[in-house]
């Protein structure tokens, strides 16, 4: 049997890697490897000032290990700024598998990868993202007790992708209220790309607000899936900037508002689940400024799941859960506040807002 090999340190370009991983200042970045089961993964720390790292696993065909590495460097550091802004006693960490989630999972991948996240002795708690469920953090759990978003009968808060949609929701009807003087979302066009376990769970909201809905997605399945439930218009996803719509909801992967997107973009709003949305938030947040597009920043607004999978760390209770999640609405009117204050973009109004936090308790910690 193959010897699971844990190198912190990787043998090749060692300084590029070291250069990617000061440029965002992360603590520490694990490489896993287990030949037997094909697990090739990596678990970035980012920071644990406010607490011990947690984010959840992306399992996903990476085009290359430096694609993968830079996506957990960037959503480890989201995590960081989430859990801040969010008032969270958690650090920043996440955890990417390199493989195709429909064909690669199996029961020994997800335990090996269960026994290298407990060798990090809690400093990195994990759940689900893009590509992992609720069954797969049954099989981490055999390993680890540093797991989160498990099922209800383990006592835990189950998929935490209602909650995240939720908080979009509030993030979002937040945006309308600032742009069109109320927060009803009622006839305003709506697009939802990317319409997996978040992305149908806000449609369900959208519909209830009798908002026009497209949708796009790149799995027939998932498309078919929320055609058949609401009603819906389908747009196929390279023709999505074609389109016209008040509200853009990236919810499939991050980095869609890009060099190439933004000038396409027609939308007065952008709210949605992704992960770093913004592929150059200095670049990209100003020139939607510019474009008189506001951004809903979606560390902010996408913070429901991280509330849920958090509850489980304590007492899970759902009904706190919500009441937490709809806190989204107010924390983001703020934050436009605050960028309107002081004459900034929004994503920069989120950043400072975490960074303060951040700051005080390095502070308090360094004089322990
Ligand atoms: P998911 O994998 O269930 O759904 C993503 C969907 O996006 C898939 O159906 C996929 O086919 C589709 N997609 C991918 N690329 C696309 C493209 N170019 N055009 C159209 N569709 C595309 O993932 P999810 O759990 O719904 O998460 C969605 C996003 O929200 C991710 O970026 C995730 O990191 C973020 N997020 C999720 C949660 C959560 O609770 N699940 C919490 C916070 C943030």
């Amino acid at each position: 049997m193959a010897v699971a090999t844990q190198v912190t340190q990787p043998v090749t370009s060692t300084y590029s890697i070291f250069d990617q991983i000061s440029e965002m200042d992360h603590e520490q970045v694990v490489f896993c490897h287990d030949k037997a089961s094909g697990l090739k993964c990596i678990i970035a720390i980012h920071n644990t000032v406010l607490g011990p790292s947690l984010g959840g696993t992306r399992f996903w065909n990476y085009s290359s290990d430096d694609e993968a590495l830079k996506d957990a460097l960037r959503l480890s550091r989201g995590m960081t700024y989430k859990a801040a802004i969010t008032g969270l006693y958690l650090g920043g960490g996440k955890a990417v598998i390199i493989g195709d989630s429909r064909k690669d999972k199996s029961e020994s991948l997800f335990r090996r990868y269960g026994k290298f996240v407990n060798s990090l002795s809690g400093k990195y708690i994990t759940a689900e993202d893009v590509g992992t469920s609720k069954e797969d953090m049954e099989w981490i759990a055999r390993e680890t007790k540093y797991v989160t978003g498990l099922p209800e009968y383990m006592g835990g808060g189950g998929d935490p992708s209602p909650f995240t949609a939720l908080g979009v929701y509030m993030g979002m009807k937040a945006a309308a209220k600032q742009v069109y003087g109320n927060d009803s979302l009622s006839g305003k066009k709506v697009m939802v790309q990317g319409v997996g376990h978040v992305g149908a769970h806000l449609v369900n909201y959208l519909e209830q607000e009798d908002a026009k809905i497209l949708i796009t997605d790149l799995y027939d399945d998932r498309i078919a899936a929320v055609s058949k439930k609401h009603n819906v218009i389908v747009v196929n996803a390279d023709a999505l900037y074609d389109h016209d719509f008040d509200i853009y909801a990236p919810c499939a992967l991050g980095a869609t508002i890009n060099d190439d997107t933004i000038d396409l973009l027609r939308c007065s709003i952008i709210a949605g689940a992704a992960n770093n949305q913004l592929a150059d938030e200095k670049v990209h947040g100003q020139l939607l400024v510019e474009k008189g597009i506001l951004y809903a920043p979606d560390f902010v607004i996408n913070a429901g799941g991280l509330i849920n999978v958090a509850m489980e760390l304590q007492s899970y209770n759902s009904e706190r859960v919500t009441v937490e999640t709809e806190k989204i609405y107010h924390r983001t009117l703020e934050i436009f506040a605050h960028a309107k204050q002081k004459n900034i973009p929004t994503y920069k109004a989120a950043n400072e807002i975490a960074e303060e936090r951040l700051r005080s308790i390095a502070i308090l910690n360094s004089r322990r």
